[in-house]
């Protein structure tokens, strides 16, 4: 088989409008291309999921749900979703290209950040988050490499690959993530919500703080189990005399229980500037150790070549095989078995773990082998140990919580059980086909199959507003009653407010379209006599509209003033040659001198400067009279000899004449006209020889 997006696609035309450029990032599951789209003449990141992929539909359900999720956003510090289709074997996502790098780059490169730079960082992240979780999704992989950084400073969160509805991330399904910043919660399969995010941002802010990862492990499952049974300690630890306030803010996003971290993001930012503003210079510019640089990626285990590599990431399975694993055929070949089976990280029957794309980690080598079985004897015992016991080491408050659940669950199954999975709230059904309903409609529906809903309003830009987008979980998909179901109703297309491009030189109206994610219409010239030629003149619709993205907007472009050929008025009286000149739109200009010209009356027009090309409105052409043909002094040749009467005239610029009489035998001139008087130079003088 050909190795999968090896940066085949480089040069290729995708979908008949992208071309792709060049390779920026490949992981487990997709690559991901700078194209340019041709149709609107910008650059965009184009995601492609592998070829063997595209016909699996999990994998394409997963790209489809990126794109959804995104698109329910719009928001300067999220990745703009512009487009999702597929062309033949390539299923793609475009969106918008940041040209830059991604935080993971910052911190290889920087090691450990200063708190300013480090509080400056999440500060954008966090707003993105906010705006994702009070859209109701929660991202569920946040970590550097899906922090994009452009090079003019934008900062955007990405990869919303893994995003859910909040209201859906209940227990079943697969805990996906890398698992240097997955949450205790998801790492024990339980209901997971916007508290999980702001755990990973916790971890991510002490990586940038101290430069290296809270946990880590030589497998994660090492890393795995910290995050549930370790807490996250002081980056002041690493990083002496950090403000305590920082302190604080890492261990209340990183606290085991979600209970004891900010709600969501906009909680946590709220927070972060008010510790950004009460810090003083010198603790916000507090230089960290020298830092570690080490790549954090020590349990690595999917390395690919390319200009950006992904940090280890991780899929752990849960109760129920779902769609990212689907393609996982022996996924606890992986690990030696006694870790695989730990099963504080795995249900029962669940997978084991797998690279994000679902494929099984590299199996360790056996010096890797014999390196773990080396670890310290409770290190083995731990990995080695059943659910329960695993959690009997845990605190004893917790371990009093298991029982009262286990004994609740065992009364629940002697009395209701057969009732509840059978016909009550634990029975399955299949979520009915909602999008372009009425909401009541949709939620009749649901009630009928007896699932409970809420609705959440979203922009779209197909679905006419007050009609239901789609619901989450999907319509086809299996779930038990009790779970809730979230109707997605549209409120229409959003509207962005054009800005104003009249006054820009058309590159820059391009770019400023592509910002604001517009398409470009048709573009007409016009000579204009005061813009210079390329400026924007005009455009439609006009700046303040509201229109949805992707509108067309069509512009009117100077072709700077409009050229005037320069009209020939050499021999015209001055009068019409000026008016001549004016009537085109040119100003004549008369030259002090005037000049004798034989050709050219007197008062009439000699010569123009310029006498051809084109020139614009207002400009001038200078004009040279003529006075005339200068006059010259006829001398008189009478008597003198023909030849040399003529030589001397012809001098003089005369034009000679010669009458010969009797044959002019003599070659004496006789009588000449005229004569001994001022005549016009070139006039004819007439010599009478014999
Ligand atoms: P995956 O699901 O494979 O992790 P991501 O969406 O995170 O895919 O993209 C992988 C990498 O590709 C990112 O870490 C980043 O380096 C690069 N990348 C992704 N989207 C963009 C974009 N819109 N502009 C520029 N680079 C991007
Ligand atoms: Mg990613």
């Amino acid at each position: 088989m050909q190795e999968h997006g090896s940066g085949n696609l480089v040069g290729t035309l995708v979908d008949n409008r992208y071309r792709v450029k060049s390779r920026l990032a490949r992981g487990g599951m997709s690559t991901v291309y700078v194209a340019t789209d041709q149709r609107l003449e910008r650059d965009v990141a184009l995601k492609v999921l592998h070829p063997h992929f595209v016909s699996d539909d999990t994998f394409l359900d997963r790209l489809a749900r990126e794109a959804k999720a995104a698109a329910k956003l719009s928001h300067p510090h999220v990745v703009g979703v512009l487009d999702q289709g597929t062309d033949g074997q390539t299923a793609y996502l475009v969106m918008e290209y940041i040209k830059g790098h991604t935080l993971r780059d910052v911190l290889n490169e920087k090691g450990a950040l200063s708190p300013r730079l480090a509080l400056a960082l999440i500060d954008p992240v966090a707003e993105g988050l906010a705006a994702a979780h009070s859209a109701g999704l929660i991202h569920r992989d946040i970590k550097p490499e899906n922090v994009l950084i452009a090079d003019d400073g934008r900062i955007k969160v990405g990869d919303f690959g893994l995003a859910r509805a909040v209201t859906t991330s209940t227990s079943t399904g697969t805990l996906i993530g890398t698992v240097a910043y997955l949450s205790p919660e998801l790492v024990l399969g339980k209901p997971a919500d916007a508290r999980s995010d702001i755990y990973s941002v916790g971890i991510m802010l002490y990586e940038m703080l101290t430069g290296k990862q809270p946990f880590e492990g030589d497998v994660p499952i090492q890393v795995a189990y910290q995050h549930v049974h370790g807490t996250v300690e002081p980056p002041s630890v690493q990083v002496p005399g950090l403000a305590s306030e920082v302190d604080e803010l890492v261990q209340w996003c990183t606290a085991s229980d979600p209970e004891n971290r900010p709600v969501d993001g906009n909680a946590l930012l709220s927070e972060l500037r008010h510790i950004r503003t009460n810090l003083s210079d010198a603790e916000l510019d507090l230089q960290p150790p020298a830092a570690h640089k080490e790549n954090p990626s020590a349990a690595s285990a999917v390395k690919e070549p390319g200009p950006r590599q992904e940090a280890t990431e991780v899929v752990i399975g849960a109760a129920e095989p779902t769609e990212i694993i689907a393609r996982t055929n022996n996924p606890t070949s992986v690990l030696p078995a006694n870790i695989a089976r730990t099963a504080s990280f795995q249900a029962p029957g669940g997978a084991g773990l797998t690279d994000e794309s679902g494929l099984p980690l590299q199996p360790l080598s056996k010096r890797e082998q014999r390196k773990l079985e080396r670890n310290d004897e409770r290190a083995r015992n731990r990995a080695a140990a059943t659910p329960v016991r695993s959690l009997r080491e845990g605190d004893p408050r917790r371990r009093g919580a298991l029982w009262i659940v286990v004994l609740v669950i065992a009364a629940l199954l002697a009395t209701g059980a057969g009732w509840f999975f059978g016909m009550g709230p634990g029975s399955p059904g299949t979520i009915p086909e909602l999008a372009n309903k009425t909401v009541a409609e949709a939620q009749q529906l649901l009630g009928a199959a007896g699932f409970q809903s809420n609705t959440k309003d979203v922009f779209d830009d197909d679905v006419p507003s007050g009609l239901v987008v789609g619901s989450d979980p999907e319509a086809g998909k299996e779930i038990r009653k009790f779970q809730p179901v979230a109707l997605f109703v549209s409120k229409g297309p959003q509207l962005f407010p054009l800005a104003e491009m009249t006054g820009k030189s058309l590159d820059q109206a391009k770019s400023a379209l592509n910002e604001a994610e517009m398409a470009l219409g048709p573009i007409t010239e016009k000579f204009d006599e005061t813009a210079p030629a390329g400026i924007v003149l005009a455009q439609d619709p006009a700046a303040g509209t509201a229109v949805r993205r992707g509108t067309p907007v069509s512009f009117t472009v100077s072709k700077g003033p409009q050229p005037i050929p320069v009209p020939d008025v050499r021999g015209k009286s001055q009068d019409d040659a000026v008016k001549t000149l004016e009537a085109a739109g040119l100003k004549a200009v008369i030259a002090p001198e005037t000049v004798n010209d034989r050709s050219v009356p007197k008062g009439a027009v000699a010569a123009q400067t310029p006498a051809s090309g084109t020139l614009t409105k207002g400009q001038s052409v200078t004009l040279t009279v003529s006075k005339g043909p200068k006059l010259v002094q006829v001398p008189s040749f009478i008597g003198k000899q023909a030849d040399v009467a003529r030589e001397a005239l012809r001098k003089l610029g005369f034009e000679v004449r010669i009458n010969n009489v009797l044959g002019g035998f003599f070659g004496t001139v006789r009588d000449q006209d005229p004569v001994n008087t001022e005549v016009p130079e070139g006039s004819v003088v007439t010599l009478t020889v014999v």
